[in-house]
């Protein structure tokens, strides 16, 4: 095996003997069921601080019972999608954003601030190695999810002394199953987060706090939750994406209030929309409006975002029995899933550089 230059001289290569099957071509990927032979790990401790940047292969590692992620749940992550570029390199879409947000998630979950140069450049000789396991079918990508997890065996609420920092790398189609518009439902008991909580951060809580009304609207047949703000009053989001709705002319989504996670498709789609002219808007949008405005065909698009889901088309909107239902699609949400997959591919313009390709072309 080859490895890519320049490799950093602080950086461990640990070598797989055996390398595993990559699914067959044509394979339906799904989301996250396979996993390529390496990853990306580094560790902190409070003596040596960020060390010991390696590849090394996937496998399941030693976790001590008492560590601290699996009682107190200390623990951030990211998504992000890798795509093969011209002469055997690789692109990635807006990769600082994702870093600079994982920074934020840490500060809020009382992580030390984690070296984003080291990180960047190790994930992109990680990709390199594992180029021949990004997906060649319309609507793959090789999703990359870093993560940061408390590992100080010690029992005690308080910030853990130890960290592991992984990434590991995933083949995927596309996140949901079939690619037909999402039925929401407008949760109006639970909520997901609130302002002053974590909801901003991409931290492990988050998720485990809205299975349980996620596991009851799908019994009751729909594909997920539209989260309501604590006075299940104001449009939040879609558990793993952001919200937008759009009249004729004009295009808005949920102000970024504290509790709503800042996506980074969600800011691309602003950056988009903004630049070709449309109108848009930021602010609190009540389900009332939502669901009068479908209801008198003011509202005609409404779409999730999200690095996973893309853009989504959101068909039907059930709040408090009522059930609102729009066409699934429509000119803004064609637009920026073309734009977007297309910069990401290298298949449209990148005219605000989004597209960061590496490795050397041969
Ligand atoms: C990750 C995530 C999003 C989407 O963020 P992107 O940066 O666009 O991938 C939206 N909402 C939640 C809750 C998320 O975890």
């Amino acid at each position: 095996m080859c490895i890519p230059s320049p490799w950093r001289n602080d950086m461990r290569f640990e070598r797989r003997e055996i390398l595993k099957e990559k699914p067959a071509a044509g394979t339906q990927l799904g989301f996250g069921r396979y996993f390529t032979d390496y990853m990306l790990t580094m560790r902190y401790d409070r003596a040596r601080g960020w060390h010991d940047l390696a590849i090394v292969p996937n496998e399941p590692v030693g976790f001590d019972l008492a560590s601290a992620v699996l009682h107190y749940g200390q623990g951030v992550f990211e998504g992000m999608k890798a795509f093969a570029a011209d002469g055997g390199r690789v692109a990635l879409f807006r990769p600082e954003e994702n870093w600079a947000r994982m920074q934020r998630s840490c500060a809020r979950l009382c992580i030390p601030e984690i070296p984003i140069d080291a990180l960047e450049e190790g994930l992109e000789q990680l990709l390199l190695l594992e180029r021949d396991w990004i997906p060649a079918g319309e609507g793959t990508a090789l999703y990359i999810r870093p993560a940061i997890v408390a590992t100080r065996a010690e029992l005690g609420v308080h910030a853990s002394s130890e960290y592991l920092f992984f990434a590991i790398l995933s083949p995927v189609g596309s996140y949901f199953e079939d690619a037909r518009p999402v039925n929401l439902l407008a949760e109006d008991t639970c909520v997901r987060a609130v302002v002053g909580g974590t909801g901003e951060a991409k931290c492990l809580g988050n998720y485990a706090a809205s299975l349980y009304a996620a596991a009851l609207a799908q019994q009751k047949g729909f594909d997920q939750v539209l989260w309501l703000d604590a006075d299940h009053r104001y449009v939040e989001e879609v558990g793993s994406m952001n919200i937008f709705f759009a009249t004729k002319d004009e295009v808005m989504t949920p102000a970024l209030v504290g509790s709503i996670l800042p996506g980074i498709t969600r800011k691309s789609c602003l950056e988009l929309l903004r630049a070709e002219g449309v109108k848009t808007c930021e602010r609190r949008i009540s389900i009332e409006e939502v669901m009068e405005g479908i209801s008198a065909g003011e509202i005609v698009e409404a779409f999730g975002t999200g690095t996973a889901a893309v853009i989504t088309p959101v068909g039907r909107i059930t709040y408090r029995g009522k059930e609102a239902v729009l066409a699934g699609g429509g000119k803004f949400t064609e637009y920026l899933l073309g734009e977007i997959t297309g910069i990401q591919h290298g298949t449209r313009p990148d005219r605000f550089s989004w597209r960061k390709v590496f490795g050397t072309a041969h």
